[in-house]
């Protein structure tokens, strides 16, 4: 079997990697980096043509992070007979996602914030549809060479990756050498459950080869946390500012983030944490996938299948087109981005509250290094007296509350060393992770599983595994 990364899987950017064998080239996600736009965010798809040694015929999604479907529309434009496998929920939300990112680009192209055309437009992605096939987990498809039968099939199947709805990891059967041989693909994957998704399942061991996911490999206190006791406190600091007359803004990610969010803040409201009028402020497209959350919550893994987000009432944060900040009622804010990046909502509010003692930013999620939500934690951490939440605002003062809770959708560094143990792979390739991260994943899998090579690749790499 061949493979190459197609994305940077030395940093957390685009992840693509592609596969062949017995003549049938695959895709394992279409992301697009988020720490860049336009062009150079894709993966290097020219790769497949140049160093791949079959044609490509199927793209696997994982799920509907932007980071694995992004670069999905540019994919398609150049392979046009492709098969698209993926879950029914990842469907739906892949949809939703790539039209809200058609917008997204075309409007900060058009208001001069990004030098960027738009990649894609909504038509682009109605075009995809017809290539989308659908399977439920652990529900084996072949693999086939452009509807023919190759004599020696691969064949796919998804099992429930407990990371966002949708999201699968996948089990590639192949032949090699007379063999049936394994691989499996974990992708961004939570081994413990969150609130409202269940944590995920895996094939049975052994494996010939392993793809791991890296995301938290350089977070030691990751490992040292537990969700409980996360709850507890970020229960706990929504109370104390609300008691205070102060309003908690907590920055997500419109996918995954924002609804196990609404969730604890439901249950906080029935364990009676939380005063049950405190109005909750959310907006946009989060609403939307909160409402495909809550129609396939029957059909899709839950913890409770009764729990629907939007039980949990919500308010929109504008009047007359000014964002309700000036109330001065306590309350609870719930916005995209999660990472606090300028021209977006969460980063507006933060903006009116970093300079209030009595408010509070409450972060929940994974901040890239030189975001506006790390330089904030970090003024924090080191005691700054201000911070630039944006840069043609400049600096404000720091006087709010600011605190991190670990409610990552990903499973911790300790969590993935123990799944190679159990899965008992020949061969691991780690992939996206910062260079911290992979380093100290390489070693610790090394030393949890002694008969596995381990193997980081470098983006464009032709490995045979
Ligand atoms: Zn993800």
């Amino acid at each position: 079997m061949q493979f190459i990364s197609l994305g940077d899987s030395s940093k957390i950017a685009a992840s693509c990697h592609y596969l062949s064998a017995n003549g049938v080239g695959l895709v394992l996600d279409a992301g697009a980096d988020p720490n860049r736009e336009g062009i150079p965010s894709l993966p290097r798809y020219d790769l497949i043509r140049s160093h791949g040694d079959a044609e490509l015929r199927h793209v696997i999604i994982t799920h509907a992070h932007h980071d694995h479907i992004g670069g999905l529309p540019s994919l398609v434009a150049d392979h046009v007979d492709v098969d698209i496998h993926l879950t029914p929920a990842t469907r739906t939300l892949t949809e939703f996602m790539l039209s809200a990112g058609a917008r997204l680009q075309r409007r900060l192209f058009r208001e001069g914030s990004s030098p960027h055309p738009p990649l894609f437009d909504e038509e682009h992605v109605e075009e995809i549809a017809p290539l989308f096939r659908t399977h439920s987990y652990e529900k084996s498809f072949a693999l086939k060479d452009n509807g023919k039968d190759n004599g020696t099939p691969m064949s796919a199947a998804f099992y429930d990756a407990g990371h966002v709805l949708g999201s699968a990891g996948v089990l590639i059967r192949y032949h090699e050498a007379g063999q049936t041989r394994r691989l499996f693909y974990t992708s961004d994957t939570n081994t413990r459950a969150q609130t409202i998704i269940p944590g995920g399942c895996y094939p049975a061991p052994p494996l010939d080869v392993l793809v791991m996911e890296c995301t938290l490999g350089a977070d030691a206190e990751a490992a040292h946390t537990t969700r409980k006791d996360e709850a507890y406190r970020f229960g706990e600091a929504l109370r104390a500012v609300l008691a205070r007359g102060g309003s908690a803004l907590i920055p997500v990610f419109m996918l995954g983030r924002a609804q196990e969010v609404l969730a604890m803040i439901d249950r906080f409201k029935r364990q009676l944490l939380l005063p049950e009028a405190v109005p909750v402020y959310t907006y946009g497209g989060m609403r939307q996938v909160s409402n495909i959350y809550d129609s396939m919550r029957r059909d899709t893994p839950r913890i409770n299948e009764q729990f629907a987000v939007r039980q949990v009432q919500q308010r929109g944060p504008f009047k007359r087109g000014r964002i309700r900040i000036a109330d001065h009622n306590p309350s609870i804010y719930v916005l995209a981005s999660g990472m606090v990046f300028e021209n977006t909502l969460s980063n507006r509010v933060a903006q009116a509250f970093v300079e209030e003692e009595k408010h509070a930013i409450l972060m929940v999620g994974f901040c890239k290094e030189d975001s506006p939500g790390a330089r904030l934690l970090a003024a924090k951490a080191e005691g700054h007296e201000g911070v630039v939440l944006d840069k043609r605002v400049g600096m404000q003062p720091l006087a709010c509350q600011v605190e991190r809770f670990r409610f990552s959708g990903h499973s911790n560094r300790q969590d993935l060393v123990e799944l190679s143990r159990h899965l008992r792979p020949r061969k691991t390739v780690l992939v996206h992770g910062d260079a911290d991260a992979l380093a100290w994943m390489a070693e610790a899998v090394h030393a949890a599983v002694p008969d596995t090579t381990v193997i980081v690749p470098k983006m464009g790499q032709a490995i045979t595994l």
